[in-house]
C-alpha cells in the first residue's frame, strides 16, 4: 500500500487537481491520499490557507469578515465549476461559514479551527470529484477516523499513540480515502492543527498507522537537490538519501519536507518518495534508513543564518566538577534550546538560535552565568551562520575536511567553527552571516564539481 499526500500547488486549481487525480488512479495501490489546501495558483497568487487565516484574524479583531469569507468561496467555487461538481459547493460553504461564525473562548483554538477548513474543504472535493468520474472515494473526517492529537508543553501539537491503531482501519476501506492534511482533533472534540506545512505530518502518520510500502509526498521539483537551486544553477539531484542525512540536512535550513514528518516513517523504515505532480516520469528523491546507492560523495550542503554563540571562560574549568551541568542548567531554567556547544580546556561556546532571545532574556543569561559560575567571561556574538555538509560516504573517505577547509580559507572565509561528529555523517562550519551563501557556493564547487 502506498500513501500519497498532495501539496498546494498540485491542489491549487482544477487543472492541477486533475493530474492528481490521474496520479492516484495510475496506480491501485494509492489507496490513502491526504490533500494539502489548496496553494497558489501564480507566484503573486495567496494561498488559501492564508485566506482563512485573514478571515479568522478578522473576526477575532471585531471585524466584519464577509470579503475575507468570500474570498475562500471564491477559490473553491472556481474549482468545483471547473470540476463540474457543483453539488459540493453548498457544503463547502457550510463548513466554512459554521466554522467562522462558531462562538469561541480561545484564540488560538479558534484560529485553528478555521484554518484547518483549507484541507477540510480540498478533501471533500477531491472525494467528490473521483467519484464524479466514477471511482468511489470517500472523504474521511479526522475526527472520525481517530487522529488524536494534543499540546506538549511548547505548544506544538503533538499525536497521542492511540491514533495509529485507530487510522490503521482505513486500511480495510474499498473505496479511495482522502485524509485532509494538517489537523486533527484533541479528546473533547476540538481541532488543533499542526504549524504549517503541517499535511506532511500527516501523511506521515497515515503511513506508519497502515504501515504503507511507501509514503510517497507529491510536490512541483523533480528532485531534491544537493544545494539550494537559488544558490548554484544546475544542482546535482540528490536520488537517495537517508533520513539522517535529511535530516542533518534540514537542520540547516534544507526545507523538503516539514521537520517532524520524518519521525513516523523512520520509526517504521518506511521509505518516503519525493515525486513531481507536474513530472510523474521524473524519478523524484527517495528518503530510506539504508542507501543502496551513492551518486556522490557529499549528498548535500546547506547553510543557514540566525544563530548566536555564547562564549564562557573560566581559568581552570576542566578541574570543576558539574560545571556544564550547572551551565546547561541555566539555559534549561531559562527555556533556550541549545544547538551546539564546542568546548576548549578552559571556554565553551553555546550556540543557539537567535529568535529565541530578547535583549532581556541575553541579559538574564549573562548576568546567571556571571554571577552563579564565577566565570573570567562571558561574550555574545550575535552573527553566526551554519553550514552543513552531509554525506553518509564521507565517513570512508579521506581528506574532506581539509579539502573543504582549505577551499573556504582560499576564497577569504574564516572558520569561526569546525564540527564533527562521531559518526561521520556531517561536519558543520560556522562562518559570519554575511558568508553563508558564498560558503555554499565555495563547498558546492569544490566537492561537486569534482
Ligand atoms: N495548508 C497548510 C499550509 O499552508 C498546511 C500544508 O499545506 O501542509 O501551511
Amino acid at each position: 500500500m502506498k500513501i500519497a499526500k498532495f501539496g498546494g500547488s498540485s491542489l491549487a486549481n482544477a487543472y492541477q487537481i486533475k493530474k492528481v487525480c490521474d496520479i492516484i488512479l495510475s496506480d491501485p495501490d494509492r489507496r490513502i491520499i491526504v490533500v494539502s489546501a489548496p496553494g497558489k495558483r501564480s507566484s503573486d497568487d495567496i494561498k488559501v490557507t492564508d485566506l482563512l487565516i485573514a478571515l479568522a484574524k478578522a473576526r477575532l479583531a471585531g471585524n466584519d469578515y464577509k470579503n475575507e469569507y468570500s474570498a475562500v468561496i471564491a477559490r473553491y467555487k472556481e474549482i468545483t465549476d471547473d470540476l463540474s461538481i457543483p453539488s459540493v459547493l453548498p457544503d463547502i460553504e457550510k463548513a466554512i461559514s459554521d466554522t467562522a461564525a462558531a462562538p469561541y473562548d480561545d484564540d488560538v483554538k479558534y484560529l485553528d479551527s478555521v484554518k484547518a477548513m483549507g484541507e477540510d474543504c480540498c478533501a471533500r472535493l477531491v472525494a467528490e470529484y473521483l467519484t464524479s468520474i466514477g471511482h468511489p472515494a470517500v472523504y474521511c473526517n479526522p475526527g472520525k477516523c481517530g487522529l488524536y492529537l494534543d499540546h506538549d508543553a511548547m505548544g506544538k501539537a503533538v499525536i497521542l499513540g492511540e491514533s495509529y491503531d485507530n487510522l490503521e482501519e482505513l486500511a480495510h476501506e474499498k473505496r479511495l480515502c482522502i485524509f485532509p492534511g494538517f489537523y486533527g482533533y484533541n479528546k473533547k472534540g476540538e481541532i488543533i492543527t499542526f504549524s504549517r506545512g503541517g499535511s506532511d505530518i500527516t501523511g506521515s502518520i497515515l503511513a506508519g498507522a497502515v504501515n504503507a510500502d511507501i509514503y510517497e509526498n507529491w510536490t512541483d521539483v523533480d528532485n531534491v537537490y544537493a544545494v539550494n537551486p537559488s544558490l548554484v544553477k544546475n544542482p546535482f539531484p540528490i536520488t537517495e538519501i537517508t533520513y539522517d542525512e535529511m535530516r542533518e540536512l534540514a537542520y540547516a535550513g534544507f526545507s523538503v519536507l516539514h521537520e517532524e514528518a520524518l519521525y513516523p516513517v523512520y520509526m517504521r523504515s518506511i521509505p518516503v518518495h519525493i515525486r513531481n505532480t507536474n513530472n510523474p516520469e521524473a524519478t523524484g528523491t527517495k528518503i530510506v534508513s539504508k542507501r543502496t546507492h551513492y551518486d556522490s560523495l557529499i549528498t548535500g550542503i546547506a547553510g543557514e543564518k540566525g544563530f548566536l554563540t555564547i562564549t564562557v571562560d573560566k581559568y581552570l574549568m576542566n578541574h570543576q566538577v558539574g560545571f556544564l551541568m550547572n551551565l546547561l542548567k541555566i539555559f534549561t531554567e531559562e527555556g533556550i534550546s541549545i544547538e551546539h556547544m564546542p568546548s576548549g580546556i578552559d571556554s565553551v561556546t553555546i550556540i543557539a538560535r537567535k529568535k529565541y532571545f530578547t535583549d532581556e532574556k541575553k541579559e538574564i543569561i549573562k548576568n546567571r552565568i556571571k554571577n552563579e559560575l564565577k566565570v573570567d567571561s562571558v561574550h555574545i556574538e550575535e552573527d553566526l551562520a551554519i553550514v552543513m555538509l552531509v554525506g553518509e560516504a564521507m565517513a570512508n573517505s579521506v581528506g574532506i575536511m581539509a579539502r573543504a577547509a582549505s577551499a573556504l580559507s582560499s576564497a577569504g572565509i574564516n572558520l569561526k567553527i569546525v564540527n564533527q561528529g562521531a559518526s561521520e555523517i556531517s561536519m558543520m562550519f560556522g562562518v559570519a552571516e554575511e558568508y553563508c551563501n558564498y560558503a555554499v557556493r565555495v563547498l558546492y564547487k569544490e566537492l561537486f564539481r569534482y
